[in-house]
């Protein structure tokens, strides 16, 4: 047989989906397993979506759509944009995708020639450095350290550009770590971005989830409008994981190369889906803010139960749902079966086998020194999922 594409062999699979995929099949083999793997929010996708979506299946919206989306659709999430983020897009520059991972790689593929580099700051989420090989581009990783709260600065941004730079990869609040760029920083990396005259790829998707802190889009600051390309979904936001369904706004003929691109790949994503986030944004807010009090109280949960184990307390996230705790002390520990512990791939899984935790090695993140977990769980799992990892790391020798 003639060999498969090499580009494709190049890349590797999507830990967290591997992860998740696993816990839920041991979960229906009948296995004892917590997992804490993906970032699921654990709540229903609230009602009024859920009725939205069936009045638009009762009433046919069941047919092909445009490839950009529903112009209804995309004129309320222009009206979001600029209601909540003093954005100004028209409804002809948001493209719906089927979730904030399609929205990635449009962005990118809208963007990125053969030998592009795209500036990727790690600790990154899995995806991006994946797809940016996909599309032949070089991904360029720039270190953010836990002193550092997990943000680059303008002055390391700045070093990482070269004549080959094509963009810049930003997801703020980040997964995994929670960092939430403040204003200033923020401002301070798009003065370089528009100094260099590079584009900006932003992944916004955890906007709602902020601690103490407040969230601004890359997209807010002069000049940036016209470079960045933003990204944003419902998965999130309103518990709507499996409905696929989130959107790309961007510079106009950004948008209609997006659209081009999904006309040729996949048409569009679900009507009905995109009628379920028409629902999500004629909603109220207090779903949202509800999900917001329980992910601090259980972020607040996680950094006290894994405190009580690691002698270096994990970083308190800011943002998002996700805790990235430092592991690096159990490295070279034994298991009772005596195999050693060389990094979080390892620990993750003896956790696994030996406790029924599935979270995820930070390698998959560019960050051997932690392990994620994600707290968009229910406080009993939560409370498992520590009692097992606690256990689990007292068992090591
Ligand atoms: N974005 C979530 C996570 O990081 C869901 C799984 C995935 O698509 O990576 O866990």
């Amino acid at each position: 047989m003639k060999p498969l594409s090499t580009r494709t062999l190049n890349i590797a699979a999507s830990l967290t989906v591997a992860i998740d995929t696993l816990a839920k099949q041991m979960i229906a083999d009948g296995k004892d397993v917590v997992s804490l793997g993906a970032g699921e929010p654990d709540f229903p996708t609230p009602e009024p979506i859920r009725v939205a979506a069936c009045k638009a299946i009762d009433e046919g919206k069941t047919r092909y759509t445009a490839p950009v989306g529903i112009m209804e659709v995309r004129k309320a999430v222009a009206k979001k944009l600029k209601d909540e983020n003093g954005l100004d897009y028209k409804p002809e520059q948001i493209i719906m995708t089927s979730g904030a991972k399609h929205a990635v790689f449009n962005s990118l593929a809208a963007l990125v020639n053969p030998g592009d580099e795209v500036i990727v700051p790690a600790p990154y989420w899995v995806t991006y450095p994946e797809l940016v090989k996909w599309l032949g581009g070089v991904p360029v990783i720039v270190q953010a350290t836990k002193e550092a709260k997990f943000k680059i600065t303008a002055e390391q941004l700045r070093a990482a550009i070269t004549d080959k730079t094509k963009a810049v990869l930003l997801n703020n609040p980040c997964n995994p770590t929670g960092a939430v760029y403040t204003k200033e920083e923020l401002g301070d990396l798009a003065k370089v971005i528009v100094e260099k005259d590079i584009y900006c790829i932003s992944d916004e998707v955890y906007e709602y989830f902020v601690y103490d802190t407040e969230f601004t889009s890359a997209a807010a600051f002069p000049g940036m409008a016209e470079r960045t390309i933003v990204i944003n979904g419902f998965s999130k936001s309103h518990c709507m994981t499996g409905w696929r369904i989130g959107y790309n706004a961007a510079p106009a003929d950004i948008a209609k190369i997006i659209g081009k691109i999904q006309g040729q790949a996949t048409h569009h994503p679900s009507n009905v889906a995109q009628y379920a986030a028409l629902g999500a944004l004629e909603m109220d807010k207090s779903n949202v803010e509800a999900m917001q009090a329980a992910f601090l109280k259980r972020r607040n949960y996680m950094l006290k139960r894994t405190a009580e184990i690691l002698p270096v307390p994990a970083h308190a996230p800011e943002g998002a749902f996700y805790l990235f705790a430092p592991v690096t002390c159990f490295y070279g520990k034994k298991t009772p079966e005596g195999k050693v512990i060389g990094g979080s791939v390892e620990l993750c899984e003896y956790l696994l086998q030996s406790q029924g935790l599935a979270i995820v090695p930070g390698a998959a993140f560019g960050d051997d020194t932690c392990v994620r977990f994600s707290y968009a769980a229910s406080d009993e799992t939560l409370e498992k999922a520590c009692d097992r990892f606690i256990a689990g790391l007292k068992a090591l020798v």
